[in-house]
């Protein structure tokens, strides 16, 4: 807390600036926002069949909880690159607060969040340890703040994650990262007890980057095992996908 505190103490201390463009108050501006190359969520994220808006096509809808993925932009465009480097260990709040209005505004994501009583965020959560040694998860931030932008609730305790494992951005193959993330995730009990409306709503879960998926699909294998009946995935960034 203390740490979150300092953190949103320097946002304050130093004028800030569009990482794109040098321009005050902003870290990533509407005009650079509006410059961005965004991912075109058209297909379905397995196999790349055409779909609308991301949604998994129904014969990989057969093996995967998944049921609709969407990102924001390329990891490999240097801008979002560093807005989400900022956001992860930089901590500055107000990065958070820019790049959801972006992913909001743009239009396939406004049109996926478009305000829907049925829909909750919820973010990927990190272990309770790692969570501490960095004093925010950067999930959790950007989920609170496109609840703000789009009107969804937003249930930061829904999901625990038991242990850390290895990153899976430094994982190669597509198999080995599924197993590194394998039962690691966990639905908190007392968290659907307390609020027994939550299942039969409609969880999309939050994240910054998405690269082979496979977090957000143990998250989403969890959920459905729990009750739910449709689980999303949306990311900041696609990673490790060229845009043709
Ligand atoms: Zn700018
Ligand atoms: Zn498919």
């Amino acid at each position: 807390m203390l740490k979150r505190a300092g953190k949103v103490f320097l946002d304050f201390l130093f004028p800030i600036a569009c990482l794109g463009c040098g321009r005050d108050d902003y870290y990533f501006c509407p005009d650079c926002a509006k410059k961005l190359d965004l991912y075109l969520n058209n297909s379905c994220f397995y196999c790349g069949a055409r779909t609308f808006l991301g949604q998994t096509c129904v014969r990989c809808g057969e093996k995967y909880a998944l049921d609709q993925v969407l990102a924001f932009g390329y990891f490999s465009c240097s801008l979002l690159e560093k807005i989400i480097y900022e956001l992860k260990y930089q901590s500055v709040f107000l990065v958070s607060r820019d790049l959801a209005g972006a992913m909001f505004n743009a239009g396939q994501i406004k049109e996926f969040l478009k305000k829907d009583k049925k829909n909750i965020l919820v973010p990927v959560p990190m272990s309770k340890s790692k969570e501490r040694k960095r004093g925010y998860n950067q999930a959790g931030i950007l989920a609170r703040d496109l609840g703000k932008v789009s009107g969804n609730y937003v249930c930061q305790e829904l999901l625990l994650k038991k242990q850390e494992r290895k990153t899976q951005m430094k994982i190669k193959s597509r198999k080995q990262r599924r197993e590194n993330v394998e039962n690691v995730f966990e639905v908190r009990r007392e968290e659907l007890s307390r609020k027994p409306e939550l299942i039969g709503k409609n969880i999309i879960l939050i994240d910054d980057v998405i690269t082979s998926g496979a977090t957000l699909e143990s998250c989403a294998v969890v959920l459905k095992r729990a009750g739910f009946k449709r689980v999303s995935g949306l990311a900041a960034a696609r990673a490790g996908y060229q845009k043709n």
